[in-house]
């Protein structure tokens, strides 16, 4: 067997691992990221023959190009289930093309509305089925507790993803009072035996340190493994197991424009993605390393520019930088994980560059890369940050031209695309369905500013009720019935737990003692 292993981002581990054993640490040992050793290839014809294939297929045939240590059997079953039904649409990522140069990669039809399902279906399948392939060969013998802390988004899809998934439980904390009425209550409603909702007092920030202090107790751990058979895990997006499956859809896309004759076989497209922890557009990266004739990928930040300024300088810098709240707060977002396997791979793999890095970005919160490395990094990225009221008017805008509304994270790389945009076509990332953000949306149709008071008649419905108005004001009432149906489904998680590690570790015991 000459399997494809994992390597880590520092050059830590003493030996490399393969993909399930990758998926369920979740990050290496010595802090690192996990890259695969070898990327695989493939050529157009390969490429563009895949648009006769189902998605799940072409899923399929990516995992297995990646060699991944399950085999072929369990890779077509797991992906047939990831992508089938629990998406609202047969093409399960559309593209909806604005004019004959602008395509819209709609992300969001999963279970969730948000492009996080498209990892998040996937990776809870591959986790249990590693963790079981892992037991069977007696290289582990416990089951696993998702814990996520989560600003919104994030937390539902990884809820809708490891629901009743064999062998994990997922436990989700969110800030008190900082979700929206949608978020809050796509959590709050969350079936499934093997899930909890926790709303935590404090903000976001307190939550995940609140997380990072559980996941650091080294005798909290020790307990639940010795007393329970329970490892605790993450499903956040440094995870390689959420990465794949992004890399998918990319290489799809551009079989399905060529099949749909909206661009010839071989010609170059740009790809513009919504960026925050750098995961959705590196999977962009990988896509074109593997064959897709992809030219420039286009970061698009908010106003919370780091990844922009990074990109356009070499330095990356947080030592001075304030976290701004914007209306797309997925990204919302200082310190940019995803990065580190990027700059891996602009290095040519060097461990010790990344080591010096990520310790000048501890110590100093700063590091700049070396001019060579900035130069591959130029080549192959443009970047632009997107201030809220630029992000408001793009949303107006493509409404007012286009009859199609888009969400603020999408609105932001539609106007970094027009800022950045060349000859190429131009596919861009769209994140989140709109009624995810019924607010800043209502507010951007009807030129309200970010941040200002909702005028009565619209501040006096819940968020269900206002993507209604939205909905019969603007003609375009497709809303996904995971978001329609929220008012009139019933609540079932009404906890509410300190941010302190201790009354996190309480709940979790109390949590695990019900199962
Ligand atoms: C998570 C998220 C993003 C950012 O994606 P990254 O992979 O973290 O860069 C953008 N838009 C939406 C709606 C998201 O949920």
């Amino acid at each position: 067997m000459t399997q494809n292993r994992y390597i880590d981002t520092r050059g830590l581990c003493d030996a490399p691992v393969p993909f399930t054993e990758a998926v369920v640490n979740g990050l290496a040992e010595g802090g690192g990221l996990y890259v695969p050793e070898s990327v695989p290839h493939f050529t157009l014809d390969e490429i563009v023959s895949m648009a006769e294939l189902p998605y799940a297929q072409r899923a399929a045939r990516i995992y297995r190009a990646f060699d991944i240590d399950l085999d072929a059997e369990t890779i077509e079953e797991l992906m047939a289930q990831t992508y089938g039904e629990n998406f609202d649409d047969e093409d399960i990522c559309p593209i909806t093309s604005l004019d004959a140069s602008t395509h819209m990669l709609e992300l969001w039809h999963g279970p969730t509305s948000a492009f996080k399902d498209m990892a998040l279906q996937c990776l809870p399948r591959f986790f249990s089925a590693s963790a079981a392939a892992l037991k069977d060969a007696g290289t582990i013998d416990n089951d696993f507790l998702i814990l996520v802390a989560t600003s919104g988004d994030t937390g539902k899809a990884a809820l809708e993803g490891f629901k009743d998934q064999a062998g994990t439980n997922i436990a989700v904390m969110y800030p008190h009072g900082g979700v929206s009425d949608i978020q809050y209550k796509q959590m709050a409603t969350q079936s499934g035996d093997n899930v909890m909702v926790w709303a935590v007092r404090g903000n976001f920030d307190d939550c995940q340190t609140g997380a990072k202090a559980v996941f650091g107790d080294g005798p909290f751990a020790e307990s639940l493994m010795g007393e329970r058979k329970i490892a605790l895990s993450s499903a956040n997006s440094i995870n390689w197991g959420r990465l794949l499956p992004q890399i998918v859809y990319y290489v799809s896309s551009y079989a399905v424009l060529v099949g749909s004759g909206k661009v010839a076989a071989g010609q170059p497209i740009d790809v513009c993605v919504p960026t925050g922890n750098f995961g959705n557009i590196l999977a962009a990266w990988y896509a074109k390393q593997i064959g897709t004739p992809i030219d420039m990928l286009l970061c698009a930040s908010n106003e919370n520019r780091v990844l922009a300024d990074f990109i356009n300088t070499g330095t990356y810098d947080i030592s001075e930088r304030e976290f701004v709240l914007t209306p797309s707060p997925s990204m919302d977002i200082l310190v940019s994980s995803n990065l580190e396997r990027q700059l891996f791979e602009m290095t040519g793999r060097s461990g010790e560059a990344i080591r010096s890095w990520m310790a000048d970005l501890r110590d100093k919160r700063s590091f700049r890369i070396d001019e060579e490395t900035f130069a591959k990094l130029r080549s192959d990225f443009a970047a632009d940050s997107i201030d809220s009221a630029a992000c408001f008017a793009a949303i107006k805008e493509v409404f007012e031209h286009h009859n199609y509304l888009l969400d603020p994270h999408t609105a932001v790389a539609y106007q970094a695309a027009q800022n950045l945009r060349g000859e190429n076509p131009v596919l861009i990332a769209s994140t989140a369905h709109w009624a995810k953000f019924g607010e800043s949306v209502y507010r951007a149709i009807h030129g309200i500013a970010p941040g200002a008071a909702l005028p009565e008649e619209a501040a006096c419905l819940s968020g269900c009720e206002l993507n209604e108005l939205i909905a019969k004001e603007t003609g375009l009432d497709y809303i996904p019935a995971n978001l329609a149906n929220l008012d009139e489904t019933e609540i079932r998680f009404t906890d509410i737990i300190d941010s302190a590690p201790e009354s996190i570790e309480q709940a979790i015991v109390k949590f695990l003692d019900q199962r």
